[in-house]
Parts: structure tokens; C-alpha cells; sequence
């Protein structure tokens, strides 16, 4: 199947640069740190403060945070969104909704020779390194400019805690069928991202008082096709058309848009996202094969077969380490595969070593006293950029160690702690990976 492929960071960068041309204000290197809500009501943002240290305290070049205040304020973190998460609590986004599913999506950038190049060319496929209960699938695309991009994305409802996702994907590049594509190339870039995966059942309430969440944050990707973009633009479209046209009727803000929801329903999008809604659920109930061919005869049927549904939680998924063998991962060999401190290099993760950690721990003693004993500390292997460490203290002592200049901000600790423990917020503006072409 020869299609045209194109770096999605790319398009963004140039989408950025039109949006400048028509008098859109963009402050990259700002992260939004909190919501303001008063009144029951959004009405806008908090930028975090700049130059503060690892103890709390405000530095040399301190610079006090801004609020960003809006009639109507929409969301669009992506998956896991930190803020999302807050107003999906707060305004009880997800009362009658499936519990949502993620997925973690690995990806690496290669040069490859000039002979083994073919632009266009795409190729999907599923099973192998993953066992029977561990659903997924790889893709492998020939960009342009003699680039060859390939990932593995994993589903995070899986009950292994020894699985470590990053290592089945190094192992899988060794298969013949990808092999043959990178042999002979070179990795040039490295990145791991969450992707919100659980469809129209797993979808929350998009509309609040004062503000809208969309895309990856609500959960719009459409995971028949793991594709995710076009459903994520038309609900910011959706909502741009929404809101502009609320603030041309006078509208002074603050309101619940439920126009959105009506316009948003009725979109190709949401009808897209309702034919596939059983798609996921009937891969995790029946497996890849037996869920595939359900979800074949649905489409053939037109979508007449009963609605499936998946109410247990990613996180509720992990089972005792016990109950499994622990897996041997190969080394990597260098040449296809790698280990992780060579794969975040290659993601150009950076951040300011002397801030507060931005990974909190609700309770700190929980990794080594309940996580370590029962599941032998999944964090260690569910990470993709070895941020957790289980490491001996002075005394011998088994310690909890957080390397989180390293995070290339994918939140997966966030959806897999199997007791919701750790909390991603917003590092200081800035930081994070810095991916080219991906
Ligand atoms: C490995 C992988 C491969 C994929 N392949 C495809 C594909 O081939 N085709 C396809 O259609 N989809 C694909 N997807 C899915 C697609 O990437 C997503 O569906 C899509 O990017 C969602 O768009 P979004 O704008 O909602 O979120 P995102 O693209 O995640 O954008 C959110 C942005 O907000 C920023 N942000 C987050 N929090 C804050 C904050 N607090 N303050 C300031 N900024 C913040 C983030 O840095 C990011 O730039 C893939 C996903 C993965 C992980
Ligand atoms: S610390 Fe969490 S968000 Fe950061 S890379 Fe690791 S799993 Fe992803």
C-alpha cells in the first residue's frame, strides 16, 4: 500500500506558522500549570512560575506566573492531559462513561540507504514480540527524505507488571519483516508517547462551564484506525466554530457551550468514533484475533452487533508479579536495538535540573512497600525512558529513585500505577523532549 507520509510535528510547526500569519498569539515554552475556576466556572489558565528550585523556593531569574483569563478556555493536552484530568474530576466529565484505555505508543526515526528507501510505502501489522493477553500493534512508514519511521504501539491494559514496553519494541525491530527496512540505516530519533485509546464509550462530557476539552484530552482517536489527528482537529473545529459563534451573539463567557455537543454529534467525526465503538472493548475481551473478527462482522453487519464494553481500568488490569515468569529481554545489540539512556539522548529530553520534581507521589513509601513486594515495581519496566529506580540506600535498603530530567513527558506513569500514586503535573515551562521530524 503506497501512501504519501508526512511528520505530524512537522505539519504542526507549519499549521503554527499560519496560525501567526492570521494574528494567533503563541507562547511556546509556557506550560499551563493549573486552571482557575471560581464559581464553578472556568475562566482560564495558570502559567507556572519560572526559576523556581528543587526545595520550593524562588531563584536567581524567579519569575512570578501569569494568569491567562478567557471568556471561553479550550483544552487540548493530549493524552492524559494534567489539567484534562482536574476537570474531568472536577465537573464529574466521566459520570456514566466506561473507564477510559490508553495505549503506549514507542517510535524511532532512521536514515536508511538510498537503495532500501521507498517513499510512500506503509506497513501495519500485530503479534509478535506481544503474547496472547498483551494487544497491540507496529506500523513502519517510508517517509521522504530517505527516513524510515517505525513504532509499536501497546495497549496499557495489560497484567504482566514484568512487560516492559520499551524492550518489546527493540526486540521486535529484530523480526525480518522490519529488519530489512532499518538494516544497514541508522536511528536518529527516539520518543514515546500515551495515546488515548477507549473510543465513544470511554468518551467524557466535553462541555463545562467556561471552557471545552478536546481531542487527545477528551479521548477522540479513532483506535480502528490508530489514527488520531483528523478527529482531534475537526473537535477543535467544532469548537472554534462553537465559541465564535457564542461571542458574536454577545455571550460574556462562562456558560456551558452545549452547542458544542450538538454540532460535535452530529459531525463525521462522532459518527466515525460510534461504528468503532465496540472495537477496542472486543479486542480485550476476545483477543486480537477473535475481537478482529468480531469487529469485521460488525462492519459487515453495520454495526449491528451489540455494544461491548471494558469497565476495568489499565491500571486495575496489572496483576501480582507472581503470577507470572519474569521475562528475559535480549540485550540490545547496537545496531537495531538500543538500551533506554541512548534512546531519551536521541529525544533531546531536557529540563532544568533544580526544580521541584514533577512527578508526585501521593504517598512516597508506597513504590517500595506495597508496588516492590506485589509487582516487583512495574514503574522500572512501564517507563519508556528510565526514569523509576528501584536503587539500594547506604544501608542496603531498597529506595524509590525518580531520575525525572530524563521523562519525555508520555504519562504512562500516570494511567499504569496500579494505585494511581503518581501524579504528572507540568514541569517548568520549556522543558520536556524536543522532537525533530516525528
Ligand atoms: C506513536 C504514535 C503514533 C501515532 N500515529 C498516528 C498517525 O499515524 N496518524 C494519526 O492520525 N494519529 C496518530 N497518532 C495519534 C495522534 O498523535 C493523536 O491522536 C493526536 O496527536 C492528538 O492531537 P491533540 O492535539 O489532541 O494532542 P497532542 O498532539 O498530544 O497535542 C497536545 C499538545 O499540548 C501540549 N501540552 C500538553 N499539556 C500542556 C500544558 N499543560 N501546557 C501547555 N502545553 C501543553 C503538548 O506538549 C502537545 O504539544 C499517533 C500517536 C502515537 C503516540
Ligand atoms: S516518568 Fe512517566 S511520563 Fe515521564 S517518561 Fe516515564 S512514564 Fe513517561
Amino acid at each position: 500500500m503506497n501512501r504519501y507520509v508526512i511528520s505530524a510535528g512537522n505539519l504542526c510547526r507549519w499549521l503554527g506558522e499560519q496560525a501567526e500569519q492570521l494574528g494567533v498569539e503563541i507562547f511556546p515554552g509556557f506550560a499551563a500549570q493549573d486552571v482557575i475556576i471560581e464559581d464553578g466556572s472556568v475562566r482560564g489558565i495558570l502559567i507556572g512560575d519560572m526559576g523556581v528550585g528543587a526545595d520550593g523556593q524562588p531563584k536567581d531569574g524567579h519569575m512570578q506566573g501569569m494568569e491567562l483569563r478567557a471568556k471561553y478556555t479550550l483544552f487540548a493536552e493530549g493524552a492524559r492531559g494534567h489539567l484534562g484530568k482536574r476537570l474531568i474530576n472536577e465537573f464529574s466529565l466521566d459520570a456514566g462513561r466506561d473507564p477510559q484505555h490508553y495505549g503506549i505508543g514507542l517510535k524511532e526515526l532512521w536514515d536508511v540507504p538510498a537503495e532500501q528507501h521507498e517513499p510512500g510505502l506503509v506497513l501495519h501489522g500485530s503479534g509478535w514480540p506481544l503474547d496472547k493477553n498483551t494487544h497491540g500493534g507496529w506500523f513502519l512508514y517510508h517517509a521522504e527524505n530517505q527516513q524510515v519511521v517505525v513504532g509499536l504501539i501497546m495497549d496499557l491494559s495489560y497484567q504482566n507488571p514484568w512487560l516492559s514496553p520499551f524492550d518489546e519494541f527493540q526486540r521486535m525491530k529484530h523480526h525480518p519483516v522490519l529488519s530489512q527496512h532499518l538494516q544497514g540505516g541508522k536511528r536518529v530519533a527516539y520518543g514515546a508517547r500515551a495515546l488515548t485509546k477507549g473510543g465513544l464509550n470511554c468518551l467524557p462530557k466535553m462541555t463545562f462551564a467556561g471552557g471545552l476539552l478536546i481531542g487527545c484530552d477528551a479521548g477522540t482517536l479513532n483506535f480502528a484506525k490508530i489514527k488520531g489527528l483528523h478527529t482531534a482537529m475537526k473537535s477543535g473545529l467544532v469548537a472554534a466554530e462553537s465559541v465564535f459563534e457564542a461571542l458574536q451573539a454577545g455571550d460574556e463567557g462562562g456558560q456551558e457551550l452545549t452547542t458544542f455537543t450538538e454540532k460535535w454529534e452530529a459531525s463525521w467525526a462522532y459518527e466515525e468514533l460510534k461504528a468503532s465503538a465496540s472495537f477496542g472493548p472486543a479486542i480485550h475481551k476476545y483477543g486480537t484475533v477473535a475481537g478482529g473478527a468480531y469487529n469485521f462482522a460488525n462492519q459487515l453487519l453495520g454495526n449491528k452487533l451489540p455494544n461491548l464494553h471494558d469497565t476495568t481500568t489499565d491500571h486495575g488490569a496489572l496483576k501480582p508479579a507472581a503470577e507470572f515468569e519474569k521475562i528475559d529481554y535480549p540485550k540490545p545489540d547496537g545496531k537495531l536495538s538500543f538500551d533506554k539512556s541512548t534512546s531519551v539522548f536521541l529525544s533531546n529530553t531536557n529540563h532544568e535540573e533544580d526544580q521541584p520534581c514533577h512527578l508526585q507521589l501521593s504517598d512516597p513509601e508506597l513504590p517500595i512497600r506495597d508496588n516492590l513486594p506485589t509487582y516487583a515495581e512495574p514503574a522500572q519496566r512501564y517507563c519508556p525512558a528510565g526514569v523509576y529506580e528501584v536503587v539500594e540506600d547506604d544501608a542496603g535498603n531498597p529506595r524509590f529513585q525518580i531520575n525525572f530530567q530524563n521523562c519525555v513527558h508520555c504519562k504512562t506513569c500516570d494511567i499504569k500505577d496500579p494505585a494511581q500514586n503518581i501524579t504528572w503535573v507540568a514541569p517548568e515551562g520549556g522543558g520536556g523532549p524536543n522532537y525533530p521530524n516525528m
